[in-house]
Formats: C-alpha cells, structure tokens, sequence
C-alpha cells in the first residue's frame, strides 16, 4: 500500500533527486512545501522556473550569467591577462569570495575522467585554448586537489605550455584531495599567492 498520493510521492521524488538529499530530507521539504501558503508554494516554483529560464553560460568564460557576457568578464577593472581555470561555477564562487583574485577564469564545466568516460573534449579545454590570443600571461589551474582534477590540470598544462605561457597551480595548504568549494577563503587566499609554475 502507498502511503501517499501520487502528486506527493512525486514531489518528494523530485526533491530526493537533488543533490545531497536523501528520502527523509526530501519528505521533510515536502511536507514543508505542502504546509505553505498557496503563494508562498507559487513563489518559490517561479523561482525555480525563472533561474533556470533566464541563466545561460557566459560566452567568453562560461561562468553562469543572465547576460551574453558575464559581468567579470565585462568588467573593465578585471585583469585578463591573468585566467584561473576551474572545473565548476562552485569554484568560481569560492574563489570570488576571498577578494583576492582579480582575474577572469575559464570554468572547464568538469573534469577529465577516464572511468566516467569523460575525455578532454567533454570539458571546455577547447574554449579555453581559444581565448589564448596572445594577450593572456598566465593561466592558473586551480582545479580540484584530486586525482582527477590533477590529471585535467596536467594535461591543460602541456597544451599550454608550449605556446609560451605562464602556467601555475595552486598548492599550498588546500589538502590532497580537497575541494576548492570546502575550502576557507584564508586557505583559498594563501593557495593562489603560493602558486608554483608547472
Ligand atoms: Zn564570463
């Protein structure tokens, strides 16, 4: 016997469907949701409806954005001889919160990974070599500490390298295997001023 209707098994499926969430949480969302003001349920699926409707990808660095050129990019005070390349807009944000970095970055949308199938033309590299037009100094590839993110930083770097450009990583005090989003913005900071060339 099911417990609960269908449209409520539905939503909860689709709550569980997110990351993180698991069947208790997902239900407790629900429940929450159902408990709410018509209005209020109304809001909150515009939300969902309009984010997803008005969000496209940047088309120089293809960071989240609601315009053709996301507003670091646009930005005249950003410097853009200076790339930090990154797997994923999370990283993005995590770097932006330190207030350190004023480059633009190039988000690779993933990371090479053999075992998923993932070859370097699934990820942005492509892109990114695109935007190497001779005005660009040093590309800083601060994607994750892991095996993978090591192996995407490796490869980007002898695509890279032999075009004369400066090629740095960052390292220091982010744990092997850490994620930049877990990562304090003091560790972040000190991980970007401590980049080594590769
Ligand atoms: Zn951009």
């Amino acid at each position: 016997m099911d417990y609960f209707s269908a449209p409520i098994a539905n939503l909860i499926e689709e709550f569980e469907k997110l990351p993180g969430i698991g069947h208790k949480t997902a239900s407790r969302l629900a429940f929450y949701i159902l408990n709410q003001p018509m209005e209020k349920a109304s809001d909150f699926a515009k939300a969902l409806i309009e984010a997803k409707e008005k969000t496209k990808f940047c088309s120089v660095c293809g960071n989240l954005t609601e315009h053709e050129v996301c507003p670091i990019c646009a930005s005249e005070k950003r410097d853009k001889s200076t790339i930090c390349v990154v797997s994923d807009f999370k990283d993005l944000f995590a770097m932006e919160k330190t207030h350190e970095f004023n480059g633009v970055y190039h988000i690779l949308q993933g990371v090479i990974s053999p075992i998923n199938g993932i070859g370097p033309d699934d990820i942005k590299i492509k892109e990114l070599i695109s935007r190497l037009n001779g005005n660009v100094s040093e590309v800083i590839l601060a994607t994750n500490l892991n095996v993978e993110g090591e192996a995407t930083a490796m490869y980007i770097s002898k695509l890279i390298k032999p075009m004369g450009i400066k090629v740095t990583r960052i390292a220091h005090g982010i744990p092997v295997g850490g994620d930049l989003e877990y990562t304090d913005e003091v560790t972040l900071t000190m991980a970007m001023e401590a980049r080594r060339e590769i």
